[in-house]
């Protein structure tokens, strides 16, 4: 098959979560089965800085309508694997910038017309270079917009550009949300500006459109399609996704093993596998020693790694302040993002410096170090589309504590409601129920037969994706 791909993130080029890895791997895992795959990428400045890109070849110039103005564009294109071609949307004045959404305190403010102009400049590619896509599957609100402004320019030019649209929603809780004044920038037909269109309370919502006009919708767990149907979980948008119930899967996202692997991961200190552990020993030691803690330490190591916003309930943790702060433990957070999320872990760090480190920014050689080096994994998100995390740590050995939500109670079994079969801990997402699953984990840490055959079976767990690429397969073909 064709298959075209649009995101705004793609693993190694520009990532801010989980998006830039599920779409990397998707796409890689495709491509491997042989299918020709391209992926849509705004020209980031970090994109272009790529070793990657640096022979990109330019394709395209392209001139797309905004409203009443004509703005400009340049496609470039590489390919970093074989039967994977990477097409950069090129545009300054849009994406020649470090930071892809917003500058930390705030969003851009052109946000709006940036992504409606790479969802036009993706449907101006597909038809002058003619890509004759089977599939057009695009990905969260920044690529929202683009099965219907496909579906649009092929009646306006009597053409057919994809035989078929997919949507998945990574999360449903960023859905681009923009003033009615920016619809016109679309240059969709009025009607379209209704509620049964991309209108939201008198605003366009990007992400409603994506829900409402893909020929099929995926979200990234199954629990998470069941989920963003309930007004507890759909952030406003439930009532659309019940309207495509039945078009709605939830395919879980899996693990890239080229990346994330210890038998293969260049950058930790040591490898190990189920087999042959000392690795991870020598990870725990060095994830102590780089993070300024005594290397000798023999309790529990929980590791942290997340971006900094209310979902993944670090607010949770912060008020299991007296367990952090009484219990013989050290925590190693790694995270950045809401400022005031930030400081009280800081400040929770310098009341106990030899117990609590929070390294506040992004690092992917110690997102690595922290998953390989940790005993325990900690994750109380309010809601969880998937997650990576978690099963990363499974693979990892290091026995996840969860909230049980979307792909986390998808990915997790509790190791003290299944002793048989359990491979972490799990806990509502509130303050005390977490505050629970930790004590649970001070007992299960002190049992080392138990913790070591609840590490072994989260390692035996297959989470690759090989399942995941075959699930996509599968919905494309029935789809066509
Ligand atoms: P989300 O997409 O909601 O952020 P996921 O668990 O699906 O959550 O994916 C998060 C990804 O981002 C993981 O690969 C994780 O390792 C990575 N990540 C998050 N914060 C950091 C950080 N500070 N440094 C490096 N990687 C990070």
């Amino acid at each position: 098959m064709k298959i075209v791909h649009a995101a705004s993130e793609l693993y190694p080029y520009m990532k801010t979560g989980g998006l830039a890895d599920a779409v990397a791997a998707m796409a890689g895992a495709l491509a491997d089965n042989g299918h020709e795959v391209s992926v849509f990428l705004p020209g980031y400045r970090a994109v272009l800085e790529h070793k990657d890109a640096a022979g990109a070849v330019r394709k395209l110039r392209l001139k797309i309508e905004m409203g009443d103005q004509f703005l400009s564009g340049d496609i470039r294109v590489f390919s970093p694997r074989k039967n994977l071609e990477v097409y950069l949307i090129c545009r300054e004045e849009f994406f020649d910038r470090r930071a892809p959404y917003g500058n930390g305190e705030r969003d851009f403010e052109d946000n709006s017309d940036r992504f409606v102009f790479f969802c036009k400049a993706v449907v101006e590619t597909l038809r002058l270079a003619d890509l004759q896509a089977d599939v057009v599957h695009s990905h969260d609100w920044q690529a929202a917009l683009l099965p219907l402004l496909l579906r649009e320019s092929e009646r306006r030019h009597r053409v057919t550009l994809a035989l078929k649209t997919v949507f998945t929603i990574h999360n449903i809780a960023y859905q681009g949300l923009f003033p009615a004044t920016t619809f016109a920038r679309t240059n969709l037909p009025d009607e379209l500006f209704h509620i049964d269109g991309l209108e939201y309370y008198s605003q366009v919502n990007y992400m409603k459109g994506g829900i409402l006009f893909a020929d099929r919708v995926t979200t990234v767990s199954p629990r998470y399609a069941r989920e963003i149907q309930t007004p507890e979980f759909g952030c406003g948008l439930d009532g659309v996704a019940q309207t495509r119930a039945d078009d709605i899967v939830g395919l879980l996202n899996g693990v890239d093993t080229a990346i994330w692997n210890p038998a293969v991961d260049t950058l930790l200190p040591a490898r190990y596998s189920r087999a042959e552990m000392k690795g991870k020993e020598i990870c725990r030691a060095e994830l102590l020693k780089r993070v300024g803690m005594a290397a000798n330490f023999t309790g529990p190591i929980f590791g942290i790694v997340a971006r900094f916003a209310d979902q993944k309930g670090i607010h949770l943790v912060l008020a299991n302040r007296d367990f952090l702060l009484v219990e013989n433990c050290r925590w190693v957070v790694l995270g950045s993002g809401d400022k005031r999320l930030e400081d009280e872990m800081r400040a929770l760090a310098a009341e106990a410096p030899d117990k609590v480190v929070l390294v506040a920014k992004l690092d992917e050689a110690m997102s690595h170090l922290i998953e390989a080096g940790s005993d325990f994994f900690v994750m109380p998100s309010l809601f969880e589309p998937c997650g990576l995390n978690q099963m990363y740590s499974q693979v990892y050995g290091t026995v996840p504590i969860v909230s049980r939500v979307g792909g986390l109670a998808d990915t997790v079994t509790d190791a003290d409601e299944f002793p048989g079969t359990g491979t972490g801990l799990m806990c509502e997402p509130n303050a005390g129920s977490l505050g629970d699953a930790l004590e649970r984990a001070l007992v299960l840490y002190a049992d080392k037969r138990r913790y070591s055959a609840v590490q072994q079976r989260g390692m035996a767990r297959d989470f690759s994706w090989k399942v995941a690429a075959a699930g996509y397969e599968n919905l494309y073909r029935e789809a066509l």
